[in-house]
């Protein structure tokens, strides 16, 4: 495990703001119930000079990414964004060499062929992905792998929220990789929106996501290291597109504190209450779905596990193994079909929740949500 002992972005002190004791450190699913599951306290803090709000404990990134849990593109959601990003990428552009940060499948390269090389970094890279002559594949964390040449474009999705240290990893990438004129496309989470809805992960913070990231913040950090801003596009409340150029010109200015402590703790106090009303519902075999970190995050905060017998997950991959943690078995949607009794679900899937309950309503209309 690492400490985070400053501010990741001004180097400022950190107040400590709640800790949630004792949450899983893989987001995904073990292929056995009896995995050895690792746990650690998520503590979350803020900047006491530019107000940032971070995660202290960082979790090595070998035990972090274990495994991948990004390969296959679930729901129109997310479809859609890659469609969207792409033509954002693509707008008055032309790709010749393409470094891409953070994809371990190609799901932005595979869906269009005019480029000249596509050079894609990830920790766990699925066998086959550099097939196409043109993809090339370097295998590790961004921050320990040596990558040669200069880009043309630089490309990360849902990225650089996983970064420890952003302006050391931009650093680098601008002493070997970049050049003046080199593009970079960023597609982040809605901070902002997933802090307003007060969904869990808390402020869309988890050991993944373990800064939160404002479009001021982004630009702050960007325009310090000598990038122009060039545009931005909102994708639904889901994510947002940022486009920058290198141009050397470095531009400080000050991040307007913003002090979000208190609403962060009502977040998770809002789970705690409503834990509280689930654990006390009659029966058992409940299902929770979702083999990611909603189901950790509500088993963490004392969600009764006695009570529930499944993990419903729409992903093939994750079907038949074991969330990660907790040990339950995960099923797909189209197990209960065939259950006599009632299926009582609970799901908490923040901006995925509507789309995931039609869905189960059309294989079974009498389903029991729990909440
Ligand atoms: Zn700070």
């Amino acid at each position: 495990m690492l400490k985070r002992k400053s501010c990741t972005i001004c180097k400022g002190k950190l107040d400590h703001i709640k800790t949630i004791k004792d949450v899983p450190v893989y987001m995904g699913v073990s292929d056995s119930s009896d995995n050895e599951y690792l746990f650690e306290d998520m503590i979350f803090t803020n900047c006491n000079t530019c107000g940032t709000l971070q995660l202290e404990n960082l979790i090595d990134p070998e035990i972090l990414y274990q495994k991948n849990h990004n390969i296959e593109i679930v729901g129109s959601l997310w479809n859609e964004h890659y469609d969207s990003f792409i033509k954002f990428i693509t707008k008055h552009n032309q790709l010749d060499r393409v470094l891409e940060i953070g994809d371990p499948s190609g799901k932005i390269a595979s869906r269009f062929d005019d480029y000249n090389s596509w050079t894609l970094v990830d920790q766990n890279p699925i066998d086959g992905v550099d097939a196409n002559p043109k993809i090339f594949v370097i295998n590790g964390w961004v921050d320990d792998v040596e990558i040669d040449g200069s880009y043309d474009n630089i490309i990360m999705s849902h990225m650089f929220e996983h970064l420890y240290d952003p302006i050391t990893t931009i650093k680098k990438l601008k002493e070997n990789n970049i050049v003046y004129g080199t593009n970079v496309f960023l597609s982040i989470p809605n901070f902002t929106h997933l802090y307003d809805k007060k969904d869990l992960p808390p402020a869309g913070l988890h050991f993944e996501h373990n800064i939160f990231l404002n479009v001021s913040i982004v630009r702050y950090i960007m325009k310090s290291l000598g990038f122009d801003f060039v545009s931005i596009q909102y994708y639904k409340k889901h994510s947002i597109f940022m486009k920058f150029k290198y141009t050397g010109q470095i531009v400080k200015s000050n991040l307007k504190k913003k002090l979000i402590q208190l609403s962060v703790s009502d977040i998770i106090c809002k789970y705690e209450m409503l834990i509280e009303e689930i654990n006390k519902k009659d029966g058992s075999g409940f299902i929770i779905y979702g083999a990611h970190f909603p189901a950790q995050f509500m088993f963490a905060l004392g969600l009764d596990k006695e009570k529930f017998s499944y993990v419903m997950d729409a992903s093939t991959s994750k079907q038949n193994k074991y969330l990660y943690g907790y040990g339950l078995k995960v099923i797909g949607p189209q197990e209960i079909k065939s259950w006599k009794n009632t299926p009582k679900i609970l799901c908490q899937m923040g901006v995925y929740t509507e789309e995931i309950k039609k869905l189960l309503y059309e294989i079974r209309e009498d389903i029991e949500f729990l909440c």
